[in-house]
């Protein structure tokens, strides 16, 4: 079965506005499904792409958009049982069979596949994709729930997520987030439902409001105090909500070079620092003070399929909300939207929504 008359909103050279253009006939390989696209949220790596020159894998022109939700409308022979379901599809898509995978090690795998990146992607009405992988939603959706807002799981919300599941973090632990955003901010609500002391450090007070009203215990805002004062305020609660004040676990979700400054500074004997947010930009460090404090830093990409059910499935129980970090556009609206995020008029995590699609 193929789809005729799908469009989408593609990337044809760096700097220029995102281009209409109508999609070739979209027939899914025997293992492959086309995706009537509900919603598609659009990420810093897009405009990383677009706007800084970052190379996709398959060159432009591109259909950008990677963090997409919607429903099965074709699938090949071997992945018909797909057909008529909502999905998640991960913002990327291991092989399954390259040693890294086989290793347990999906998210290095050289030959997967990011939609938006190797192929067209979610700036579109439809999208065909590999069915390995695919997260199925249960309906019918919790009330206030809508498809289109399920689309920022594939990326803002599992990769915080696989982030934290790495870093261990239970009921004994003091995590940090620096950089409340919409990974951020998820990442503090994924953390407190999982009992944790949460700390949120920004430089945007709208921000800190938002994360103090949806899993943070202090929200503290850098721009506003010296590096020592942060320090002192972000150990002293330490000191009163960790219960044995061993090591906090530090997530920079910003991705600017200031939040990794101040992350590394946080870091204390025994600390986590988990690298969640991207700049092309250069920090420097005291690199020893990992060996001189016994504390471990590491870097996620992404999350492995396997772990978007358990992402899913917070959201869907409402101890992660969606809604209010979100602003939803319609999909009509691609390139003027794509433009308003690039000169940051949009700083909520814009969704675009494929009207036309009803699910
Ligand atoms: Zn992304
Ligand atoms: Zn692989």
């Amino acid at each position: 079965m193929r789809i005729n008359g799908a469009h989408g909103y593609r990337l044809v050279a760096v700097g220029q506005p995102l281009e209409l253009v109508e999609l070739p006939p979209l027939e899914p390989a025997p293992d492959e499904v086309v995706v009537e696209v509900s919603g598609c949220g659009i990420c810093h790596t897009d405009v990383g792409f677009a706007v800084d020159g970052v190379p996709t894998r398959k060159a432009l022109p591109l259909v950008l958009g990677h963090e997409i939700s919607g429903r099965v409308v074709a699938a090949g022979d071997s992945a018909g049982n797909w057909l008529g379901q909502l999905v998640i599809i991960p913002a990327v898509i291991p092989c399954g069979v390259c040693p890294a995978c086989q290793a347990g090690r999906p998210t290095i795998c050289r030959n997967q596949f990011m939609p938006g990146n190797d192929g067209d992607g979610g700036f579109a009405t439809h999208v065909r994709v590999p069915a390995r992988g695919l997260c199925s939603v249960p309906e019918p959706l919790p009330s206030g729930m809508s498809a289109e807002l399920l689309s920022v799981i594939a990326d803002a919300v599992t990769t915080p997520w696989e982030a934290i599941r790495r870093a261990g973090v239970g009921p004994q632990d003091v995590a940090v987030f620096v950089g409340v955003g919409g990974v951020g901010g998820f990442g503090v609500q994924i953390a407190a439902a999982l009992g944790a002391a949460v700390i949120a450090i920004d430089i945007d007070s709208g921000k800190l409001e938002l994360a103090a009203q949806h899993g943070a215990d202090l929200a503290l805002n850098s721009s506003a105090m010296s590096e020592k004062d942060l320090k002192t305020a972000v150990r002293n609660f330490a000191k009163q909500s960790g219960p044995n004040n061993i090591g906090m676990k530090i997530f920079e979700t910003s991705g600017t070079p200031a939040g990794q400054q101040t992350s590394f500074g946080l870091l204390d004997f025994g600390g986590y620092l988990a690298v969640v947010g991207f700049t092309p930009k250069k920090v420097e460090l005291r690199l020893s003070n990992l060996m001189a404090l016994d504390a471990t830093a590491r870097g996620n990409w992404g999350c492995p399929p396997d772990q978007y059910p358990v992402a899913l499935d917070l959201v869907l129980r409402g101890k992660v909300a969606i809604e209010p970090y979100v602003q939803v556009h319609a999909l009509n609206d691609a390139p003027a939207v794509f433009d308003s995020v690039t000169r940051h008029y949009i700083t909520r995590r814009a969704i675009l929504k494929n009207v036309a699609n009803g699910t």
